[in-house]
């Protein structure tokens, strides 16, 4: 009988287990939480977005996003709810492709899942942190805090640093490095923006829709429409996480990184411009900051009219074309610095991971070491917001509990 070790109890160790246990596998999953799968249960906001119909490498960002191709088709949509029904999980498909358990709660993923893999016999040591993976001859030695076992496989599925409050460490890494593996440098992703201005911190808490413009080093790279939310710190949002893995990865390499917010995206410039002149016109007697509170938010107003140098309360009669035409660049290009990310504490995934080139991508095993397999995120792949990050940990965990297991 084969004796396999996964480490770590994630959405992709659990995968990988229960797939490897139904071909007869010994399976043992360390965890060093208290319990498996604390990320499911914080996922999608307590509802976990468990995965995306219409998943495509076009999805992912890492040094080559082509590795999940294999891994998405085998784990295609259709498996994927079909695995869910076999399991007791019926899904809640969304018109934009985003599923959801149809309880709403993320609770019934793990219990569901957790359920599948203690019917296969699966041995779940929880509160156990592994600290040592090493091979001698063809058997892999395991050491926890507590003791050592061997085994034939191993699979090191301990996922990123992101919400080390959840559990995450970078200890993939540091085993994966030790077998002579590259890690490309990580970095948070999903994560919330810092910014370089000195009023951002004054509209903290003002939430509004606005179409976000990434540039690196002065370049447009992508637009977004969403919600942005402003904060002590800088801004958050989902149009701003969407941005974020694209910004983060270039804070990492030191470029310049900037956005620029289009306030009211639904009106071109002339468009804006006439807008403004008539709220102007039709309330003459009003001043500047009380106009423009009809547009947007007041906290908003405030600043924007201290960027575009006009007194609050200059009646709006005295302003002039080029006070309007100012008013409307800046509501549709209001331009700040983005000097870094909140962070690994506050991101919901990692970027950069295990080297993708050094893994065989139709079974997850190491092309250094037989034997030694990768799932989830501790590999250089991250993927979009929309339930493509458990997309992929389910679909390397199923390969690479099936692969082990033969
Ligand atoms: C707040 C939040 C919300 C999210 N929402 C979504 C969502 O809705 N949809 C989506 O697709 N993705 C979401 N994600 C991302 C998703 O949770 C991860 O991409 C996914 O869990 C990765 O699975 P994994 O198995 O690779 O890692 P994980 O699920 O992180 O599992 C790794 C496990 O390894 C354990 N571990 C680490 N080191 C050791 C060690 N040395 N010894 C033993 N155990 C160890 C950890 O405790 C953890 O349980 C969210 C993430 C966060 C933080």
């Amino acid at each position: 009988m084969k004796h396999i070790a996964i480490i770590g109890g994630g959405a992709s160790g659990l995968m990988a287990a229960l797939f490897a246990a139904r071909t007869g596998a010994d399976v043992t999953i360390y965890e060093h939480n208290n319990n498996v799968g604390k990320k499911i249960l914080a996922s999608g906001n307590g509802r976990c977005n468990i995965i995306n119909t219409t998943a495509s490498y076009e999805d992912y960002a890492g040094a080559d996003p082509q590795f999940v191709t294999y891994a998405l088709k085998q784990l295609n949509f259709y498996y994927f709810e079909k695995f869910c029904h076999s399991i007791g999980l019926v899904l809640d498909i969304k018109e934009d492709g985003r599923c959801y358990p149809l309880s709403n709660e993320a609770k019934s993923v793990l219990i569901a899942l957790k359920s599948a893999v203690s019917e296969t016999g699966v041995k779940i040591i929880t509160d156990s942190k592994v600290i040592a993976i090493t091979k001698h001859d063809s058997r892999f030695n395991v050491q926890t805090e507590m003791d050592k076992h061997n085994y034939n496989n191993v699979l090191i599925a301990t996922g990123s640093e992101a919400a080390p409050q959840l559990g995450a460490t970078g200890d993939g890494y540091t085993f994966a490095r030790a077998f002579g593996h590259e890690i490309l440098p990580t970095y948070p992703s999903l994560v919330q923006l810092h910014l370089n201005s000195k009023n951002h911190p004054k509209m903290a808490g003002v939430k509004t829709v606005a179409e976000v413009t990434l540039f690196i080093d002065n370049k447009s790279y992508i637009k977004v429409t969403g919600d942005i939310l402003f904060a002590a710190y800088g801004i958050s949002g989902l149009a701003i996480l969407d941005i974020s893995q694209r910004a983060s990865y270039a804070l990492l390499h030191k470029q310049r990184v900037s956005i620029s917010l289009n306030l009211l995206p639904r009106y071109e410039r002339e468009e804006l411009v006439c807008v403004i002149e008539k709220l102007f016109a039709s309330i003459p007697k009003h001043d500047a900051h009380t106009a423009l509170c009809g547009l947007l938010p007041a906290k908003i107003v405030t600043y924007l009219l201290e960027d575009a140098a006009i007194t609050q309360n200059t009646p709006v009669s005295s302003l002039n074309q080029k006070d309007v035409k100012k008013l409307a660049h800046l509501i549709g290009e209001w331009e700040f610095e983005v000097t870094d990310t909140h962070g690994f504490k506050h991101a919901e995934v990692s970027g950069g991971g295990v080297s993708t080139a050094q893994i065989n991508n139709k079974t997850m095993e190491s092309k250094l070491i037989e034997g030694l397999y990768f799932a989830g995120e501790v590999i250089d792949i991250v993927g979009r917001r929309g339930g493509y990050n458990f997309n992929f940990a389910w679909a390397s965990g199923m390969i690479a509990g099936k692969e082990m297991g033969k």
